[in-house]
């Protein structure tokens, strides 16, 4: 079997932060029988739309491995939307959303994959990817999602998500186009997305928002390098141009620190940091 390999591939191209080195070679699979073959190559990591991820500037010294198209196909019947773990997540809620069915809206605005979405159970205002999955095919098949807040068993178990299904409800459609309407607005006015990022950079810890205690701790507008706090949203951590991975992991910490010294809360990443 020939797979399709690129060396040498600038991460920072494939991941919305726009930042981090190359990996040792990226890998294209379009198929299962592909993906097994490319997962016996060196150090394989998944990679779906990288907006949730940071690489070291040093890069990976391993193989990334991508979805192409055959993988990310997406189709609707009756109320349930299956996608190829490749697809994109916005686009196959967007579909869900054209053809009169309920489950999906809040996905509209969330720029992963629908594997990176199954894997990180991705959720935005009252909805989560745990509320509408059904089925998901994986490489071990798992039995059990084991979905909790930006948790999955996939995550536990190294499993990789090869194709996913979700359950949807029939709906009007003037309500559908209302929430996603009312969801982009919101988004479009709180979240700094003329920026690249990573979305909110840390977890909501217990009992608390991580961008208000980050606001609170004075930290709005702070920056190390190109990396910045943003001033529209404490939580996302922003590339205002330039910045590297260690700008951006020195904000983090320099983020963490300020935030556990005020309020004795210690702030985890929500973003996957992948080391070199
Ligand atoms: C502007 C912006 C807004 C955002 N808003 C939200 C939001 O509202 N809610 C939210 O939850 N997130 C949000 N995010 C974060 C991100 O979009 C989600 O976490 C998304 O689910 C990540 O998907 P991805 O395909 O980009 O994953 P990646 O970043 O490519 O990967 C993330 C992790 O998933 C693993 N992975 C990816 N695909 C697979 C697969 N097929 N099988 C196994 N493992 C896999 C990777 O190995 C990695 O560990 C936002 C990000 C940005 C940039």
């Amino acid at each position: 079997m020939k797979l399709d390999i690129t060396e040498n591939y600038p991460l920072s191209s494939i991941t919305t932060f726009r930042c981090g080195g190359p990996a040792d070679r990226l890998v294209t699979v379009g198929s299962r029988e592909e993906l097994l073959a490319a997962m016996e190559l060196p150090r394989p990591m998944i990679l779906g739309n990288g907006s949730n991820v940071l690489f070291s500037d040093r890069g990976y010294r391993g193989t990334i491995i991508k979805f192409g198209p055959a993988l990310s196909r997406i189709s609707v019947r009756g109320c349930v939307l299956r996608a190829g773990a490749g697809a994109s997540f916005s686009y196959a809620a967007k579909k869900a959303c054209a053809k009169g069915l309920s489950g999906m809206e809040f996905a509209t605005g969330i720029p992963g994959s629908v594997g990176g979405a199954v894997y990180m159970n991705a959720g935005a205002y009252d909805g989560s990817t745990a509320d509408c999955l059904a089925e998901v095919k994986s490489v071990p098949q798992l039995e059990e999602f084991g979905l909790s807040y930006r948790h999955s068993a996939f995550m536990d178990k190294g499993a990789v998500i090869l194709e996913a299904a979700f359950r949807l409800k029939k709906a009007p459609q003037e309500e559908i186009d209302a929430k996603v309407a009312d969801l982009t607005a919101r988004r479009k006015a709180k979240q700094p997305l003329q920026y690249p990022s990573a979305g909110s950079f840390f977890k909501r810890p217990e009992g608390h928002f991580a961008g208000k205690l980050i606001e609170d701790a004075g930290l709005k507008g702070e920056s190390v390098g190109g990396a910045q706090v943003s001033e529209l949203h404490a939580g996302f951590i922003i590339n205002r141009g330039g910045a590297t991975s260690s700008d951006v992991l020195g904000l983090m910490k320099l983020v963490q620190d300020t935030v556990m010294d005020k309020f004795g809360v210690r702030l985890e990443p929500e973003v996957r940091i992948i080391e070199e």
